[in-house]
């Protein structure tokens, strides 16, 4: 089977398999498929996978990525939320004794709840968990976001154990993901990303290996899961608010863009943003990690009163 499915990875085979099984492509899905071989294999030696580590893939589509994550792998789990492909992944993957196929939607699905499940099937703990992923374009930024804010903690201890998420996404998005401090990509996701990750990009990638053509380029981003916090706000849960809040208006001022955040008014953010040792008519694009972490601390006082 192994060497029927080298067809995977060409447009030709693409085409054929998914016409075989009645399946027509779902744009609204975000379904441009990968079909090259060499991408995929960036994308699965650039997730550094070990033999005991479980992979989580986000929309495995035909399966490609798939069927080479669990040749390196002891399990994949892999979301997918469109049924239709159900016939595919079975001829696929059906060789595969260690691939388990969620039909859930990656943005609701119980991840934690799936790793336990993968865990027990398992017997024992895995080495690492990797995440990875050819990301459906609608949706790369609530992924990635959830991924970040949700599911990897370090204050919760059940939290998702990932060492590093692999994912072709659109260029656009990895810019912004790289943007640095003062820079007009630089946002609420440059922040959360750097926060948690330390960002490399494998690959830039011309929109003409996916079948369909999307409208625009791509890239592979390696986000490498830091041991520790490179800034340690008092709580993580007001760090990501705050971030959310400064960038929410990005044009106002830092006291005009946090007022109403856990019931400020300007005098109070002002008072925190002094407090923090920022001007209060900086704007977040200006902001350092460290800064956000600081101001973050400084508000920490007035939502602890709103929650009273
Ligand atoms: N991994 C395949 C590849 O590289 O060829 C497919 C990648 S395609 C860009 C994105 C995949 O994500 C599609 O299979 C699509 O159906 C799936 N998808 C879209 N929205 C999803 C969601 N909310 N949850 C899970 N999978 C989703």
């Amino acid at each position: 089977n192994s060497k029927r499915m080298e067809r995977l990875y060409s447009p030709r085979g693409i085409l054929q398999i998914s016409e075989r099984h009645g399946i027509r492509v779902n744009k609204s899905l975000g379904q441009n498929f990968l079909a090259d071989g060499n991408l995929v294999d960036k994308i699965i030696e650039g997730s550094g996978i070990g033999a005991e580590d479980l992979v989580l893939e986000v929309g495995p589509g035909l399966g490609a990525l798939t069927r080479r994550a669990a040749a390196r792998a002891a399990m994949v789990a892999a979301v997918e939320i469109d049924r239709h492909l159900q016939p595919v992944l079975a001829e696929t993957l059906g060789d595969l004794p260690n691939v388990r196929i969620f039909w859930e939607d990656i943005l609701k699905a119980d991840l934690e709840e799936i790793f336990r499940q993968m865990e027990a099937e398992h017997g024992r703990a895995f080495g690492g968990l990797k995440v990875l992923g050819n990301l459906p374009y609608y949706i790369t930024t609530p992924v990635i976001m959830r991924f970040l804010e949700e599911l990897i903690s370090w204050e919760r201890p059940r939290a998702l154990p990932v060492e590093s998420l692999t994912f072709m996404m659109q260029k656009e998005v990895a810019d912004r993901i790289r943007a640095n401090p003062g820079s007009k990509a630089y946002g609420a996701l440059s922040v959360a990303v750097q926060y948690r990750c330390g960002v490399e990009q494998l690959a830039a990638v011309p929109k003409e290996v996916f079948v369909p053509r999307p409208q625009v380029d791509s890239a592979v981003l390696r986000l490498l899961v830091h041991a520790e916090a490179p800034v340690r706000p008092k709580s993580e849960e007001t760090f990501f608010a705050v971030v959310r809040a400064g960038f929410g208006q990005r044009r106002k001022t830092l006291h005009n863009a946090l007022a109403g955040l856990y019931g400020m008014g300007k005098e109070e953010t002002k008072n925190a943003l002094t407090a923090a040792g920022i001007a209060p008519e900086r704007r977040a694009e200006t902001l350092s990690l460290a800064e956000f972490a600081a101001l973050a601390d400084c508000v920490e006082q007035y939502k602890v009163q709103d929650q009273q």
